[in-house]
């Protein structure tokens, strides 16, 4: 969504011209062992939705008091777990290090240079602890946000759940955004402690954290006191501010070691979020206590069928909503050991995921649909250089995922027995709301399938009215859930009016769908991202789709252009697998295919070979800046783009190319 409301669509409803008839059962020895065998919580789900939640709140997560209602809706105003009082950080660390997990291994963690921990529950509850009281010896008190620049190390793990502990409120910036982008969630979140580290190492490179935390600082009067992790050592030419600067080993030495949690309101904000600005500027996300933990500890452990024996492996990074709820608080309160890896996933070659599921026997694999399709365009040798029989699970989450690439993961990755969850999510929801349980559905390749149990979607016009089987409208939710978002930080009025306003009661999501005639929902991209050409309204995804259903190509992105005739043409930037020669005969070769597939409406009017394509930090593509390329526009927001280098340089060769 972007601020830009929701305009009453011109033309007729999305058309839809893809069919997806393959199907993949639950394999039988899964759905024996899986956590959730059969329909049975979608009915208590329906007979009682109050009843459903409390029932699994109760049972998953500890509660220092109980709550005295479950839900409190003043829509869009939600407080769930009324009265109750929890901790997100005793959830996930002192009941596993104080009862039968104590020694089992919390985090296996590999740093790019090839060093190794293993952090166990015992572990992180010291370090989690201290942290809290160098914090607190900080002057950090309940309430107070605390800002984390960090690259994907335990420490920042430690350093989220300490600030958990004492009811402090985190935001997590990811390592790598430059300083401009610090500077603007630190101001806006008005953070008055900021964690970081000297640099961290990516590509054989330093990124230079500190330094960019500094350059940041210098325009967010906010930060008292920052704490400095050490990585990477001299290399980063790390300076300290005396008085202002403490480090992260000097500071631990000196704290003492006990700690207890601090029973929270349920409604205590745990943290807040920017999203991936991915459709325009970031949006500050709240997420509280109580309901967020609910639903992220229920969803990992279903999801994923979370077991005591599992390896879980997501190769997100942590400053994104994905890290958050499915690296560290949905697993860590399961008790599950999680693999957190540095660097990227090309260095030191392009085989470094399977070589981590390998190294250390992961058995639940997560990723974004843009790796695999990257991992597609590297080709299937390097997953088979390693043993990858370990897998039993693979989840995608991020963007629709094309079939071709659902095939691709379901064949190269998961050798053909795994099951793959599509989970559809987004930073607002916090937690999973429509995808499969591996133990019971049936799953079809490009879809999420059905809102998981207590979960209420529906896809509507925009009346509001639900539409036929297989029409596209706009995707809603029909009813609370507890990991929801309570507000955008310091902006309510945005949060009623971008989500609530447009049909009261429902949230309002930003994407569009279609159901088919089973009930299984297909994501068709963001409601912004629908291109209408002479009066046909149609999915980018599935013009993408079709491109990367053709051997020679490896991704694509469809946007429309203003076109005086057609109202929007189609350009279409496409990224060739690796071997294949970009040539004019192929250029004709794929709006063929695509007028051939589709119709002959949907033919891209120019169809363009990049070497990459614009993607945030939380691998998705910017169609956005693609658009404002095609029509020689001033880029929009940048400061998310995990390399602005490409953009510029896909802006050169297109209008070079004319
Ligand atoms: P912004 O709201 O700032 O533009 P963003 O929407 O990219 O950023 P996120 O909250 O990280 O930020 O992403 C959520 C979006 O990702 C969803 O709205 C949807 O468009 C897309 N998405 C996530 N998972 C899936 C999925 N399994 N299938 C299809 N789309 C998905
Ligand atoms: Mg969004």
């Amino acid at each position: 969504m972007t601020d830009r409301e929701v305009k009453a669509a011109e033309g007729p409803l999305l058309e839809s011209k893809l069919r997806e008839e393959r199907r993949f059962e639950p394999p039988a020895d899964f759905r024996e062992r899986a956590w959730v065998k059969d329909r049975t919580p979608w009915e208590e789900a329906e007979r009682d939705f109050e009843g459903f939640w409390a029932k699994h709140a109760e049972a998953e997560v500890h509660w220092f008091k109980t709550w005295d209602r479950v839900l409190e809706w003043n829509p869009p105003w939600a407080k769930w777990f009324v009265g109750g009082e929890t901790n997100a950080s005793y959830n996930c660390v002192d009941r596993h290090a104080l009862g039968s997990r104590r020694t089992k291994t919390a985090i296996l963690w590999e740093g790019e240079p090839g060093d190794r921990r293993a952090l166990t529950y015992e572990d992180l509850h010291r370090e989690v602890q201290k942290f809290a009281n160098v914090l607190k010896g900080l002057g950090v008190r309940k309430g107070d946000r605390v800002a984390i620049y960090m690259g994907m190390v335990p420490e920042l793990v430690i350093a989220m759940l300490a600030a958990a502990r004492i009811g402090a409120t985190h935001t997590v910036v990811f390592g790598g955004f430059s300083s401009q982008a610090l500077r603007d969630r630190i101001q806006d979140a008005q953070a008055k402690v900021l964690i970081t580290q000297d640099g961290a190492w990516r590509r054989g490179q330093v990124v230079p954290l500190k330094q960019w935390a500094d350059e940041a600082l210098a325009e967010a009067p906010s930060v008292e006191k920052v704490v400095v992790l050490r990585r990477v050592g001299d290399a980063a030419g790390a300076a300290m501010v005396p008085g202002r600067d403490v480090w992260w080993h000097e500071a631990m030495a000196g704290a003492a070691a006990d700690c207890p949690a601090e029973p929270l309101d349920s409604e205590h904000p745990l943290f807040i979020l920017y999203t991936s600005g991915t459709t325009g500027k970031p949006k500050g996300v709240l997420h509280t206590t109580g309901g967020y933990l609910v639903g992220t500890t229920l969803t990992a452990k279903w999801v994923f069928d979370l077991k005591d024996d599992d390896v879980y492996f997501c190769a997100a990074d942590i400053g994104w909503i994905t890290g958050h709820s499915y690296i560290v608080y949905g697993p860590l309160s399961n008790g599950a050991t999680v693999v957190i890896y540095e660097g990227a996933p090309d260095w030191p070659d392009k085989d470094r995921i399977w070589a981590i599921v390998e190294k250390y026997r992961a058995t639940i694999f997560y990723t974004s649909p843009t790796f695999l399709r990257t991992a597609m365009r590297w080709g299937p040798e390097y997953p088979k250089r390693h043993d990858l029989s370990s897998l039993r699970l693979l989840g995608t989450v991020g963007e629709p995922i094309n079939p071709e690439a659902w095939m691709w993961y379901h064949e190269h990755i998961g050798g053909g027995r795994c099951p793959i969850v599509d989970t559809w999510w987004q930073t607002e929801t916090g937690m999973i709301l429509i995808a499969p349980l591996p133990g019971v559905q049936t799953t079809k390749p490009g879809s999420a399938t059905v809102p998981l149990p207590g979960i209420k979607a529906d896809v509507v016009d925009e009346a509001g009215n639900p539409v036929p089987p297989n029409v596209g409208g706009y995707l809603v939710i029909e009813r609370p859930w507890p990991a929801m978002f309570r507000t955008l930080w310091g902006d309510p009025d945005r949060y009623v009016k971008a989500y609530w306003s447009q049909y009261p009661g429902r949230y309002l999501t930003g994407d569009g769908a279609r159901k088919d005639e089973d009930g299984y929902f297909w994501i068709t991209g963001r409601v912004d991202d629908v291109v209408n050409v002479a009066g046909h309204r149609l999915s980018n995804i599935e013009l993408e789709s079709t491109l990367v259903a053709h051997p020679a190509v490896a991704e694509a992105a469809v946007i429309g252009r203003s076109d005086p005739i057609k109202g929007q043409a189609l350009s279409a930037f496409v990224v060739l697998r690796a071997g294949v020669e970009p040539s004019d005969a192929l250029k004709e070769e794929l709006r063929q295919w695509v007028g051939e597939k589709i119709g002959p409406i949907a033919k891209p009017s120019d169809v363009f070979f990049a070497a990459d394509l614009p993607k945030t930090r939380s691998a998705k593509i910017m169609r956005r800046l693609l658009r404002d390329i095609a029509e020689g526009r001033a880029l929009g927001d940048t400061t998310t783009l995990t390399d602005p280098a490409v953009v510029e340089e896909l802006r050169q060769r297109y209008i070079a190319e004319g």
